[in-house]
């Protein structure tokens, strides 16, 4: 019942202000409220679209950061959630308030291709200033180091000692949890195998690959922070994984993590930006 309600009361004040809007938007003071409620859709369109790209897309291909290639993916994932935040910002100021599309967003480029470049390429420079890397978009897989996986420290077959679960303790309260990206409201970081003691015993066992001949039988194993609820998911999925006559579907072992935010997944209004940068190089 509240949820239209809601939904009717912002969209009355939003065409109120777009009434108030034209003819009276002449100077950047009068713009500069209705261009920070366009930044404000595309500071939420962002993060939303690079969720959904990796829900919708990369989950259902089973395509994980652990895969060759997965910075490229990411990059493209970056590219396309950059392009679409800047074109809702852009649509949100043209035609929610009508400000003067071209007085908004004046950059030289005007074809949608060489538009839609420019914010692609743009959204990616300010993803990797801020911290990211394009695989961290894409979900982690529980047999690999996970998207949010930074330092890990060099493992054995045996357990961490105490003092390497304190440096692990220390490394997840900074970036979380390697598999899901979790830092707060998390118990405790358990040190995690990588890859897990079960797969690395499981290939030490069998007949080895054609390809396995060429690398290492053992691979080499390091320790990384994760929280319980990851390391209950990964115990349930790897009991089963390596049992005969049972195979577990592939897509069990690849974990989403749309909402674990960082500075990174900040969009800066690259439509309101660009012209001033253009201005500012041509002066
Ligand atoms: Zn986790």
């Amino acid at each position: 019942m509240w949820g239209p309600l809601a939904m009717s009361r912002l969209r009355h004040s939003a065409l109120a202000s777009a009434d108030k809007a034209p003819d009276s938007c002449s100077t950047l003071a009068d713009k500069l409220p209705y261009m920070v409620f366009s930044w404000g859709i595309g500071l939420v369109t962002f993060p939303s679209c690079l969720g959904l790209i990796q829900v919708l897309v990369f989950r259902p291909l089973r395509l994980t950061c652990a895969l060759w290639g997965s910075s490229l993916l990411g990059l493209c994932s970056v590219g396309v959630s950059g392009f679409a935040a800047s074109a809702v910002t852009t649509g949100c100021a043209a035609y929610l308030f009508k400000l003067d599309r071209d007085s908004v967003c004046s950059h030289k480029f005007s074809g949608l291709q060489e538009t839609a470049l420019l914010y692609g390429i743009c959204s990616s420079v300010v993803f990797l200033c801020l911290g990211g890397r394009f695989r961290s978009v894409l979900p982690s897989s529980l047999i690999h180091p996970g998207a949010f996986a930074r330092q890990g420290l060099s493992a054995t077959f045996s357990y961490a000692t105490a003092r390497k679960k304190r440096s692990l303790r220390v490394v997840g309260k900074r970036h979380g949890c390697h598999t899901c990206g979790r830092r707060w409201f998390v118990k405790d970081f358990i040190a995690d195998h990588q890859p897990p003691l079960a797969v690395v015993r499981e290939r030490m066992m069998r007949k080895p690959k054609w390809y396995e001949k060429f690398g290492q039988r053992s691979p080499k194993q390091a320790f990384y922070p994760q929280c319980t609820r990851c390391s209950d998911t990964q115990a349930a999925h790897l009991r089963y994984a390596f049992r005969a006559q049972y195979t577990t579907p592939k897509w069990r072992h690849i974990v989403t993590h749309p909402t674990a935010l960082r500075l990174y997944h900040l969009y800066l209004p690259l439509p309101f930006l660009i012209p001033v940068i253009e201005g500012f190089l041509a002066s």
